[in-house]
Order: structure tokens, then C-alpha cells, then sequence
């Protein structure tokens, strides 16, 4: 069932898990990430970036395709659709017009002031619709999607100011990055506490591919209850196919055809991936 974050996300909060985001760029990704919440009974945020969108053609498309999924594969556990980094109000607007549940308005190189000011303006549209918000203060590290930032921590400041927006959840970037780690991540805990508890919101933890296990349990002790995982996962898929050509394993057999290329190849470590973050976050039988 698609529906918005509220409910979701409030219950994890509540029961110290985490909720997790898994970006979605095809139709293939789409379909095995179900597939393993499904198993694993684990309510999921499908997160679909603008870059992400233009390539698959667009929020009407991804829309269909979840919904098209959920009922060709009988799916029963809660589902959000949600634009991961919305860059403007006007896609934001565009991404819940399509059906999507629940967007995220990345204002986060904005003075504060405009940042709060224009979330709200999408809250406003977003509750009309039924849909929930994510806002961003501080900036995520690393480059995704090509979204390059440098790593500013948010300040208590900021996000009091924008935890009376009306939003549902708050990315309050506290030293994570997009894409790989270059060595260790230096993480705010102390601030996730102050922030989770200053501002009674989820917090929402970016850049969560290649974040020691550890940390990522003491983050979710700590406040964040939605942690985003895109890399992981599409780097697990590329490197099943890398191996399979550069090893030229099984040609005959898989006679060139994509789908039985990935379906041997690189699904299963995908899928591998996706449920060990269940696993990792304690969200597996919470549907
Ligand atoms: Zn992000």
C-alpha cells in the first residue's frame, strides 16, 4: 500500500529502529528491493531522485511502476514513494501532483531563513495532498547524483527554526557523505541526541552506504530513524556485472540477454545488501 511517512516513520522513532530509504533508479531496482522488504516484512521508503526520475521519464512513470509493482507482486507492507533531494518547490510540487507520498525539499544551501520559508510553502501543498515532508539544514558531504557538497554540521539553531515547519522528518546533516567514505566517517552523535530531542522529530541519516555497522546502531540509538542507502546497493549490482564480464562466466548460457545477465549476476548481491540493512536497522517484521 502506498502511503505517507507519518505513521511509519513516528513508530520507529517510538520503537528505537530505523526505517529504511532505499533509492530506486529503474524498474529492476524497484522490483527486488520490494521483493526483500516483502520477505522480510519491513514497511520501506522508495527514494527516487530528480536525476533518477529523468532517467526512468519521470514522477508519473515512477509512480505507476511502484504501484503496478506492488499490485502484480501482491505486496502488503507499507510503502512510500519519496523524491529523495527535491531541488525546488516546483518539483516538489510536480513529484506529489504524480502521486508521489511524501517528498524531500533540499534547501540546504540557502540562507536558513529562505530554507524554512520555502519547506513551507511545500508542507503546505504536501498536506493537501496527504503527503509528508523532509526537510535538510546543514550540508551532506561526498557527491550524488551530481549533487557535490562540502560537509557543514547543522546547528541546534537551524534546526529548531525548521522543526516548526510542519514537517514529518529532518535531515540534519552531522558529518555523513553521498557515495563512498573516504576513511573513516566522523559522525555527531552528541548533536543527534540534542537534535532528536530539541526538536521531537525523526532525524534522517544521508549518505548511509559504507557507515561502520556500530555507527549506524548508535545512530539509530541516537535519533535518526530513516537512514538513506543508494550506493551500497548499486555498487554490489555493477560489480556483479563487472565480474561476470571480466571473468566471461557462463556466455552461452546467458546468451547476452541483460535480464539474464543481472538476474544471475547482480540482483542477488543487491538483494543481499538490501536485507542485511533490514537486518542492521531492526526493521524486519514491523509491517
Ligand atoms: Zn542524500
Amino acid at each position: 500500500m502506498l502511503e505517507n511517512v507519518e505513521k511509519v516513520i513516528q513508530k520507529a522513532k517510538k520503537g528505537k529502529y530505523a526505517i529504511p530509504q532505499f533509492n530506486i533508479n529503474d524498474s529492476t531496482s524497484a522490483k527486488f528491493i520490494l521483493e526483500v522488504c516483502e520477505e522480510k516484512k519491513a514497511p520501506v521508503i522508495l527514494g527516487c531522485s530528480e536525476g533518477a526520475l529523468k532517467y526512468m521519464g519521470g514522477p508519473t512513470v515512477a509512480v505507476n511502476l511502484v504501484k503496478g509493482l506492488i499490485k502484480d507482486l501482491n505486496i502488503t507492507i507499507p510503502v512510500i514513494l519519496h523524491l529523495d533531494h527535491g531541488q525546488s518547490i516546483a518539483s516538489c510540487k510536480k513529484a506529489i501532483d504524480a502521486g508521489f507520498t511524501s517528498v524531500m525539499y533540499d534547501g540546504s544551501t540557502l540562507p536558513i531563513e529562505q530554507n524554512v520559508k520555502n519547506t513551507i510553502e511545500v508542507v503546505e501543498y504536501a498536506r493537501k495532498h496527504n503527503a509528508t515532508v523532509e526537510a535538510e539544514v546543514g550540508t551532506v558531504g561526498g557527491t550524488e547524483d551530481g549533487i557535490t557538497g562540502g560537509v557543514r554540521y547543522a546547528s541546534l539553531d537551524e534546526c529548531i527554526k525548521m522543526s516548526k515547519t510542519g514537517i514529518s522528518m529532518l535531515a540534519a546533516s552531522l558529518g555523513s557523505v553521498h557515495g563512498f567514505y573516504h576513511g573513516e566517517p566522523k559522525l555527531g552523535f552528541t548533536e543527534m541526541e540534542t537534535y532528536a530531542k530539541e526538536t521531537n522529530l525523526p532525524l534522517v541519516l544521508h549518505g548511509g552506504s559504507g557507515i561502520p555497522d556500530d555507527q549506524i546502531k548508535r545512530a539509530i540509538m541516537s535519533g535518526e530513524a530513516k537512514i538513506n542507502i543508494n550506493t551500497e546497493i548499486q555498487n554490489a549490482f555493477n560489480q556483479g556485472i563487472a565480474k561476470y564480464y571480466k571473468e566471461k562466466l557462463n556466455l552461452n548460457e546467458t546468451g547476452y540477454m541483460l535480464k539474464n545477465i543481472t538476474g544471475k549476476y547482480a540482483i542477488p548481491f543487491a538483494k543481499a545488501i538490501v536485507a542485511e540493512k533490514i537486518e542492521l536497522f531492526g526493521n524486519y517484521n514491523k509491517a
